[in-house]
């Protein structure tokens, strides 16, 4: 099934430490609402069926947004919101943002939370959009970005002792979480597969994966085209047909890594997207890899 998620502006409220999508220097573009309606449409056509609007903070441009979501509804797109959750201080506020979305035809809202999120905005945002969620029936969840270290063991207990939905969402150690120690970070020895769910930015680049895929900038190997010289159709076709990108969704990134040569002790101190950049943000490596996809690849497997 195609799903997208959607960056309509890379502007954000906030300025989160970890925060995978910026640099140091905050570069914020937005999208032509026209261009982004035409594109939808095109979506539609191209058998779209998931729409996730993601990026900087969407709902700074919530009367934007709310007119997309409701054309999304109209052509049959399930649509989400990924947000900080910045606009409800209060009960009363969203409440009324959160009535407008459902009268649109908003599927879910994902709210982001986070030691480093909670820097820059009261958790009771967080706890406000949830309940004005639960009341006016839009599905929800936390994401709840961590390290998994003990200073977010407060963090996950707040979620708890509200009794919100929560999901832990490993930090990603890209953008401005690049530097950040990792420690000696040891996962199970499994598979790794991706989804790969593409992404659009607002200057209508595509890439094949949305999240620190689209940072891998000795390779770009995850950039599909742009939508001014291709269509929606034919940017999917180009991911859906690349075979590499095909192995990364079924054998999985560690089987590759075996392949290129990592010992399996190597490959368990890696998450998945950092053990993924160490094998296709390195041009010999990758270059390798392309070369084995594009030859019998049925030895890889068990
Ligand atoms: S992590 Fe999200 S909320 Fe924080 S700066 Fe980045 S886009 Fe904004
Ligand atoms: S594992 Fe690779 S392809 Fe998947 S989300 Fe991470 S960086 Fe993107």
């Amino acid at each position: 099934m195609r799903t997208i998620a959607f960056g309509y502006s890379t502007q954000c409220n906030l300025r989160c430490g970890h925060c995978v999508a910026k640099g140091e220097i905050p570069d914020t573009s937005t999208m032509d609402l026209g261009r982004a309606r035409e594109i939808i449409h095109e979506m539609a056509a191209s058998k779209v069926k998931g729409i996730s609007f993601t990026a900087g903070e969407p709902l700074i441009f919530l009367n934007e947004i709310n007119e997309l979501v409701r054309l999304c509804h109209d052509l049959g797109i399930y649509t989400r919101i990924v947000t900080n959750s910045f606009w409800a201080p209060t009960r009363e506020r969203a409440d009324t943002v959160v009535k407008a979305l459902k009268k649109n035809g908003l599927c879910q809202l994902r709210l982001s939370y986070s030691r480093w999120h909670q820097q820059g905005l009261p958790p009771r945002n967080v706890v406000n959009a949830a309940e004005s969620c639960q009341t006016y029936g839009v599905d929800y969840f936390v994401s709840f970005v961590t390290d998994f270290s003990e200073q977010d063991d407060p963090h996950e207990a707040f979620l708890r002792a509200n009794a919100l939905r929560f999901f832990p969402e490993p930090l990603i150690y890209s953008g401005r979480a690049a530097s950040f120690d990792h420690g000696p970070l040891c996962t199970d020895f499994q598979a790794n597969c991706c989804a790969m769910n593409p992404y659009l930015t607002p200057e209508l680049d595509m890439y094949a994966c949305c999240d620190a895929g689209s940072h891998f900038t000795d390779t770009q190997v995850f950039f599909l085209g742009n939508l001014a010289d291709n269509s929606v159709d034919g940017l999917f076709k180009a991911s859906e047909t690349n075979r590499l990108f095909h192995l990364i969704r079924t054998a999985g990134i560690t089987r590759l890594a075996l392949f290129a040569g990592f010992t399996s002790r190597q490959i368990i101190r890696y998450r998945k997207c950092d053990l993924c950049r160490e094998l296709f943000n390195d041009p010999a490596t990758l270059k390798r890899l392309q070369q084995a996809a594009s030859e019998n690849v049925n030895h890889w497997s068990r």
